[in-house]
């Protein structure tokens, strides 16, 4: 019973922090992480639960060898580093101090390596428990690093209001539950009211006082970079997006099928292409019907908040891959997703889109 307790109350201590730690991660996650500049090497935000629940179970275990031959020695080594870890949550993701998270995280950087250390001399299995956790933290402390050095302007995102936005939401042109079940209600509150929402209301409070401030939004999103210009460009992608989708099923409009037809050989043709474009794109990005200057159309995928505006391309139409667009709808299915969107594109749209026939 003992030694049944000696790993059961860790493991479920581990878990409980990180739930807590979770719940306070909730609406940064949807509303200021997602503009951060972030490091290329950032995994997809699924990974990051399954990494944890793995380390907590092995951080758990570590605790419970110990403890179940009675050597408590450890154990406030044990609780100051899971201490640390709650707090970098706390700072990172409800104070959305990137600083203060990178004081936390090498605070913990060097408890669990005095950990490793000390359990090594103990009883090594303890100690190897813990080397996944601490080459995660490596890598963790460098992508909190990366976020810090590269978001200069975080102060700003974390106001919660400027008194005259410059730019204001567009209406959605169908109400929220009219595109089920292929997107659900669900799947559009979020989508609209919080993920473009926070986009729009960080760029409203990055460009106050900036020579941005008088500009439209496209002249920002090509004139801007860094933490303003992810922020901007997302918010005029998904202007795009949302205004592109119907509920009622459109036939492409003639001419538009003829464009298609001669740059794509066939509508179909177009089907595939667009399609295996969006199920391949790798990581979060969209992927774009364009227009380049000789009126050619064009299946240009785009990483992250990446407009074709930027290359001299008129964006005609898209589709968000990012997993926020179809998670809740979709999990991991995307491909099942992008086959729904090919249904709910709005075609008069893109026709009055066109702009070098
Ligand atoms: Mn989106």
């Amino acid at each position: 019973m003992k030694t049944f307790l000696a790993y059961f109350i860790p493991i479920l201590l581990a878990y409980a922090v990180g739930a807590i730690g979770a719940y306070v991660q909730g609406d940064a996650l949807v509303e200021w992480y997602p503009g951060l500049v972030k490091s290329p090497a950032t995994p997809p935000a699924i990974l990051f639960p399954i990494a944890w629940s793995v380390l907590y179970l092995l951080m758990g275990i570590s605790a419970g060898t110990m403890l179940s031959k009675g050597d408590v020695s450890v154990l406030r080594l044990w609780l100051l580093q899971l201490l640390l870890n709650f707090l970098w949550s706390v700072m990172f993701f409800a104070l959305r101090s990137p600083f203060l998270g990178l004081i936390c995280i090498l605070a913990l950087d060097v408890a669990v390596m005095a950990y490793i250390i000390y359990t090594a001399g103990r009883r090594p299995a303890a100690a190897w428990l813990f080397v996944p956790y601490m080459l995660w933290l490596i890598f963790a402390t460098y992508l909190n690093g990366y976020i810090y050095i590269n978001n200069h302007n975080t102060k700003v995102a974390v106001a919660k209001s400027v008194a005259n936005p410059k730019f204001s939401m567009v209406p959605l042109p169908y109400s929220k539950d009219a595109l089920a079940p292929i997107m659900s209600e669900r799947t559009l509150y979020y989508h609209y009211d919080k993920h473009y929402k926070s986009y729009i209301d960080n760029t409203n409070r990055l460009v106050v006082g900036t020579p941005f401030d008088g500009m439209t939004l496209e002249e920002v999103v090509l004139k801007s970079d860094g933490i303003l210009f992810n922020n901007a460009a997302q918010t005029l992608n998904h202007q795009i997006y949302f205004e592109g989708l119907t509920p009622v099923r459109k036939v492409i409009p003639k001419e538009l099928e003829h464009l298609i037809i001669r740059d794509f050989g066939s509508v179909e043709e177009f089907n595939r292409a667009f399609t295996s474009a969006s199920v391949g794109l790798f990581g979060s990005g969209w992927v774009w019907l364009a227009e380049n200057g000789d009126g050619r159309l064009l299946v240009v995928p785009t990483k992250d908040a990446d407009n074709p505006m930027c290359h001299n391309l008129n964006p005609l139409m898209c589709i968000d891959v990012w997993e926020h667009a179809y998670y809740l709808d979709y999990q991991n299915r995307r491909a099942d997703f992008v086959k729904g969107y090919m249904d709910l594109i709005d075609w008069d749209k893109v026709v009055m889109r066109l702009k070098y026939q």
